[in-house]
């Protein structure tokens, strides 16, 4: 073995003695209610594609003829030459759908985050999050040039402090929907701080857009804020809306400051004009099959009640994310393996993901979900944590 590879041999084994070694299992089958993993038909509890939209014919089909039409790549960034009219004609419709001037497509959430508050913030200003924000969020603080600082998850007068003691621009950024916990940001909270200390607030609502308020409009529905209250809105199009990249809402001048000044924005390449494409159908059926988000709401409301049958320990969630804390890093993934000889398959999130101790399964629901399966998994689970604790 080279120096090199023995060199990376000893921290990956360091990794595998702390019990927090990470794989991957191979998925089969396109994302839907029953999915084959490695092999095996189960009951998928782990994907974002929270209103089933990732493999919906229709979809399917938007790709497929854009990708004839305009070919599989965009060829460059978007603003070299690969700006093409399905990105133009999504970023209105996303306008649109935001109820903001403008949006912004962007290839990812990760470098949504990091362009973003790189693009706003400059050597002297002040970036704070909350310590459980999306790690592109806090990447994005740690990137920047400005100071960061974090405050305990949902400790309002520590960020109040932060904000007070900072310098130069402040910029006060949070999750919509925490990933790992499920909770709602305190949104009207987070905003008048924001006011009353001359900040800017920037919310990713990765989780929350097509999922929360009347019409799936995300957290900023749901809470009734304005674009004044909340001006940088981020959004990810991979999860509820089935494809995949990103989007930031906002004001002309955000959009044309961040085409200006957001690194992870110019030097990148577009995505591919059939990705658009198909999110502007998703788009369109966030409202004509509303039903998908009731069906949902739905299934929440079942597992939470089935979950507190069965007198297991839930968080504080509303939404699709709904874990269920072990602890103990090599029990939850004893149990996770477990579930999947079960037939489902339920993700098992260990640290540095989420804080040390709070070793979880990451149960998350979809429209696709029908009661028994819920309930199946239920009973599952419950079989398992009593040869958990009989062991
Ligand atoms: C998933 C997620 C992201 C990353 O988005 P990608 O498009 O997958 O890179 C960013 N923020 C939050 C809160 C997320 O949950």
């Amino acid at each position: 073995m080279t120096t090199f590879d023995a060199a990376l041999r000893l921290r990956l084994e360091q990794r595998q003695v702390k019990g927090l070694y990470r794989a991957r299992k191979v998925l089969q089958s396109p994302q839907a209610r029953q999915v084959q993993v490695d092999g095996r038909t189960c009951i998928g509890f782990s994907s974002n594609d929270y209103l089933g939209l990732a493999s919906h014919p229709a979809l399917i089909q938007a790709f497929q003829q854009a990708a004839e039409r305009y070919g599989a790549g965009s060829g460059a960034s978007h603003l070299v030459s690969g700006h093409s009219v399905e990105h133009q004609a999504l970023e209105e419709e996303l306008a649109e759908f935001t109820g903001r001037p403008r949006a912004l497509l962007m290839s990812t959430g990760y470098m949504a985050n990091i362009g973003v508050i790189r693009a706003l913030t400059d050597r002297g200003d002040t970036v704070v999050q909350d310590r459980l924000n999306h790690a592109s969020l806090l990447d994005g603080g740690f990137l920047s040039r400005a100071a960061f600082q974090r405050y305990p998850h949902g400790d309002l007068s520590a960020a109040e402090d932060l904000l007070l003691q900072g310098a130069g621009q402040k910029l006060l950024a949070s999750d919509g929907v925490f990933s790992m916990d499920g909770d709602l940001a305190p949104l009207p909270a987070l905003a008048e701080l924001a006011h009353r200390s001359g900040a800017w607030l920037m919310i990713d609502d990765a989780h929350g857009f097509g999922v929360l308020g009347a019409t799936g409009r995300g957290i900023v529905e749901h809470c009734a804020m304005s674009l004044a209250q909340v001006p940088v809105l981020v959004g990810t199009l991979g999860k509820a809306f089935g494809t995949f990249g990103a989007f930031v809402a906002g004001s002309e001048m955000l959009i044309e400051t961040l085409i200006q000044f957001a690194r992870t924005y110019v030097y990148t390449t577009a995505l591919p004009p059939a990705v658009a494409a198909a999110t502007r159908v998703a788009l369109r059926l966030v409202d004509a099959e509303a039903w998908r988000r009731l069906h949902l709401r739905e299934m929440i409301d079942h597992f939470r009640s089935g979950a507190a049958a069965h007198g297991l320990p839930l968080l504080d969630s509303v939404t699709p994310i709904q874990p269920v804390v072990i602890g103990d890093d090599a029990r939850v993934m004893r149990i996770s393996e477990q579930l999947l000889a079960a037939g489902f398959w339920v993700g098992a999130i260990r640290p540095p993901t989420v804080p040390a101790g709070s070793a979880r399964l990451r149960v998350t629901l979809n429209a696709s979900h029908r009661k028994e399966d819920i309930d199946a998994l239920l009973d599952a689970l419950a079989v398992a944590l009593r040869r958990e604790s009989a062991s």
